[in-house]
């Protein structure tokens, strides 16, 4: 069957389909939805508190009615359930007024705000009657409703093929392919939802391992470059500190590595602070005394510079090559890349660019590996012949864990910090507190230390109350009257941005808003203070990264995390950070925390970052799928082959590197 034949889908929805990249029957069944509302929990109005995200079974008692506010629209609909009313109101859905009628029941599903009286804003609505419902993430014009009835129709005389053989759903307990994709999208029951998933994140996370471990097992086998050892000391005597055990320990590993001709695949992994760029230069240094190019790929701009006004004292001929860049400085950039003259290229993913051609490209660093995708690193491989590839985690993950989502990668572990660095205190700040801290940090910038405020949001939003860098920046600035104030974020030119920084390194401006720019690699060793504020908004990765970015320097650093009310999630990963500051405990903790769920998104998404999208799983689901993809792997057979060639095709993975 196709899209097309399906009643009530015409060129206008088919179009609709395909900028969701769905184009086949296929793509939609492959199409997960990215939520669900689960209306078998009912909540009582009387019961309901702010915040609070609820489900309430309702009637409505008067017609609906719209005013006129600060320009919107908005659309009134008094509800009651028997315990107490409420009402459901919406902004700029002008059709929502003829679509509700006194005595209308239904299910209204959204987040309790009681400023002024019981409202939800924006509910969602469901008179379908009860169920866990499935939510798209679609585009404007087509429905929750349209993409449903399809998916009804379709799922009827669907005959996907199961990839995975009929033995393993004993062996790994899977439901069969048919049964998972119609609980996807049709579930029954809360356990059968979960039946669904596990069996379609096996599937993903088998390919992706077959996938990554047939091109690991080709790439052992090609030849590459073997760099010449340096001078023994030549490098750590120029550095200003003694290198930590841990950091020796992996350079020479990275040293073994280029230095013979099996190209390296090595991820470095460290917390935050425990040294990771000066591994990264040590790489580059080999690269360059052997007459070789080396290219670091930094996430963000802000970071590349950094990495460059750092590296530039080793290198005088490095070069930074970003996308904010003018022209004139890109082509001379260009230019020294191609000839040859710059033996070190810094950069963000500009770099991948089809137009940036080195003339002998030998190694490739990524830093804060888990901001690129697989395919973004095979794409700067594809760059060099066969060069040496080193890739840092900021992102600690446990070992065993790594191991298996990393797995084509060889790992080093960075399990030190450098000595005589002070803890960082973590601390919860309750609103009424606020001020207390302002003045505080007000009087710790008198003394000459940096404080970094980051914020979730650059403008004011609708459910984000007081939690933008705009409202946040008027604010602070009145709390601290006496102190220079700087702002930092995404959507600033590139000028500004380092104007910023420069000012915030400086103590010119001792205190920077920011949004979550500030999150990977800045490192300003003055900084002492890390407030985050509407803290319930971050993941517990994030934070951890963004109290990184204090206690680089040897005075106390603090982290305050600031929220106005905290639900169980978000009262755990608090209670998670304020207990220790070890990035690999974090990390175990975050994946038992948030388990399975996020695959489903990714997926939807286009471009899967595959290594995120594994984070979804449970750890069980990626053991298992890694156990039936080594099996796969090891016993050469028609079907066997057949299953990696799928793997490599639905993944297209790696293309790049394993063509070259
Ligand atoms: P990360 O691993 O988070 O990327 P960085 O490489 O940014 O950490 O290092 C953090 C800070 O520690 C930098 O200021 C760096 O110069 C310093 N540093 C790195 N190694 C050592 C060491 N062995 N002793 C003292 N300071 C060090
Ligand atoms: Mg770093």
């Amino acid at each position: 069957m196709e899209l097309r034949e399906i009643k009530g889908i015409g060129p206008k929805r088919l179009e609709l389909f395909a900028a969701l990249h769905i184009v086949t029957t296929e793509d939609l069944l492959r199409f997960y939805p990215k939520e669900y509302l689960d209306y078998t929990q009912i909540s009582e109005i009387r019961n309901l508190h702010e915040g609070d995200r609820a489900t309430v079974r309702v009637r409505v008692v008067s017609d609906p009615s719209v005013f006129y506010y600060k320009g919107k629209e908005i659309v009134s609909v008094r509800v009651s359930d028997g315990t107490g009313r409420l009402t459901l109101r919406w902004l700029n859905q002008p059709y929502r007024l003829n679509q509700f009628h006194i005595g209308d029941t239904f299910f209204a599903y959204g987040t309790v705000n009681q400023k002024r009286g019981t409202v939800l804003y924006n509910p969602q609505i469901n008179r379908a009657g009860g169920g866990i419902v499935p939510v798209y993430a679609t585009v404007k014009g087509l429905t929750q409703t349209v993409i449903r009835d399809a998916l009804g129709v379709i799922i009827k005389d669907a005959a996907p093929s199961d990839l995975l053989p009929e033995n393993w759903r004993e062996q790994f307990r899977l439901i069969g392919l048919h049964d998972a994709l119609r609980e996807i999208h049709f579930p029954t029951s809360a356990e059968s939802l979960q039946a669904a998933r596990r069996r379609l994140s096996f599937e993903d996370a088998f390919l992706y391992f077959t996938a990554v471990g047939s091109v690991k097992s080709d790439r052992k086998r090609r030849n590459g470059f073997a760099f010449q050892r340096p001078v023994p000391g030549a490098f750590a005597d120029t550095l200003p500190f003694m290198l930590t055990e841990a950091q020796q320990n992996v350079m020479r590993e990275i040293e073994t590595d280029m230095c013979s001709d099996v190209p390296m695949n090595r991820l470095i992994q460290g917390d935050v602070g425990s040294g990771k760029t000066v591994v990264a230069e040590y790489a580059l240094y080999i690269a360059a005394q052997n007459g070789k190019q080396g290219v670091l790929l930094a996430p963000t701009e802000l970071l590349a510079e950094q990495h460059f006004n750092t590296l530039r004292k080793r290198f005088p001929d490095a070069v930074l090559y970003t996308g904010s860049m003018k022209k004139t400085q890109k082509d001379a950039a260009l230019a020294g890349i191609e000839s040859g003259d710059a033996s070190v290229i810094i950069g963000t993913h500009a770099l991948l660019s089809d137009r940036v051609r080195f003339s002998d490209l030998g190694l490739v660093v990524t830093d804060e590996q888990h901001r690129f995708g697989v395919m973004q690193r095979a794409k700067i491989e594809s760059k060099g012949i066969r060069p040496d590839v080193l890739v840092m985690s900021a992102t600690p993950i446990p070992r065993t864990l790594a191991l298996l989502i990393y797995a084509d990668l060889d790992l080093s572990v960075i399990d030190a910090l450098p000595p005589g660095r002070k803890p960082v205190t973590t601390h919860f700040v309750p609103a009424s507190k606020r001020r207390d801290l302002y003045r505080h940090i007000s009087a710790c910038a008198g003394k000459g230390e940096r404080a970094f405020v980051v914020c979730p949001l650059i403008e004011p939003t609708e459910g984000f109350e007081r939690l933008s860098l705009r409202e946040l920046y008027a604010d602070i600035c009145a709390m601290m009257p006496n102190v220079r104030v700087g702002t930092l974020h995404g959507q600033m030119q590139e000028a500004e941005k380092d104007a910023a920084m420069h000012a915030f390194r400086t103590g010119e401006t001792p205190v920077l808003v920011s949004t979550t720019v500030v999150e990977v690699g800045v490192d300003v060793p003055e900084a002492t203070s890390m407030v985050i504020e509407g803290a319930d908004h971050f993941g517990l990765a994030t934070l951890h990264q963004l109290r990184g970015r204090v206690g680089r320097g040897n005075l106390e650093s603090h982290c305050y995390l600031l929220a106005n009310k905290l639900n169980d999630h978000a009262k755990q990963r608090i209670e998670t950070l304020i207990g220790t500051n070890d990035g690999f405990l974090i990390a175990q903790k975050d994946f038992e925390m948030r388990g399975s769920g996020d695959l489903f998104g990714v997926r939807q998404s286009g471009e899967a970052e595959l290594n995120g999208f594994l984070s979804g799983c449970t750890v069980e689901t990626i053991r298992d799928a890694s156990e039936a993809a080594k099996e796969v792997l090891a016993v050469p057979s028609l079907r066997n082959n057949a299953l990696i060639e799928e793997a490599r095709r639905r993944f297209r993975l790696l293309d790049g590197i394993a063509h070259n």
